[in-house]
């Protein structure tokens, strides 16, 4: 008596393209992609926040292709954006060897941004997309000047960080405004004594 082999039943994957897709902006599933926009670009758009991007695409681009693209965009220009935030604090707070990082980032960054307009010249021939590029370039430059003026400076003694007396970053981070207002300026204050309150006829009333 031979055991039964047991049929093995293969359950095939079907996976949908998803078409529709999550906005980093704003959180929700409402974000699609108009590939019909122009031969060579498409639109992304979220129908809740109204976030949008033209994306490059070809013949063989799919929605979710395009909405790769548009993330890669969005989070690169935010990464621009909490870079140059942290440069202020780490100069006010005097944070060199922080800052030269930073500014290397900052560098690379414009770069890609630098490198982008120029294909972008290279495909339309308009002139603004050759200034942008010319720009970015310029600032890609300047990046790496301070990085490089920071890194010597350093070494030779003429500048050093600044002695922390707390991590102030996260705070920072979570403060889009860079307002100072979580550095301790004051002493504490002197700690009431418990029978003064007790004894404050105010205290009741409260
Ligand atoms: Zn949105």
């Amino acid at each position: 008596m031979g055991r039964r082999k047991r049929k093995k039943v293969v359950y095939r994957r079907v996976r949908a393209v998803p078409k529709i897709f999550t906005c980093p902006k704003c959180g929700h599933k409402t974000m699609k992609a108009n590939m019909k926009y122009s031969d060579d670009k498409a639109l992304i758009e979220c129908g809740h926040c109204g976030e949008q991007q033209v994306v490059p695409k070809n013949e063989i681009s799919e929605p979710v292709d395009a909405f790769g693209s548009f993330i890669d965009i969005y989070y690169k220009d935010q990464e621009y954006e909490r870079l140059t935030r942290r440069e202020e604090i780490l100069k006010e707070k005097q944070q060199y060897s922080e800052l030269a990082l930073v500014y290397s980032f900052l560098s690379d960054n414009a770069q890609i941004n630098a490198d982008k307009a120029l294909e972008e010249f290279e495909k339309y021939n308009d002139p603004k997309d050759l200034e942008n590029a010319e720009r970015w370039k310029e600032t890609a430059k300047q990046y790496k000047e301070n990085e490089k003026r920071l890194l010597e400076q350093l070494k030779a003694g003429l500048i050093v960080d600044a002695e922390l007396e707390e991590n102030i970053y996260d705070e920072q981070e979570m403060n889009p405004f860079g307002e100072e207002q979580d550095i301790p300026s004051e002493k504490p204050k002197k700690r009431a004594n418990i029978e003064e309150i007790l004894g404050d006829p105010g205290f009741l009333e409260f």
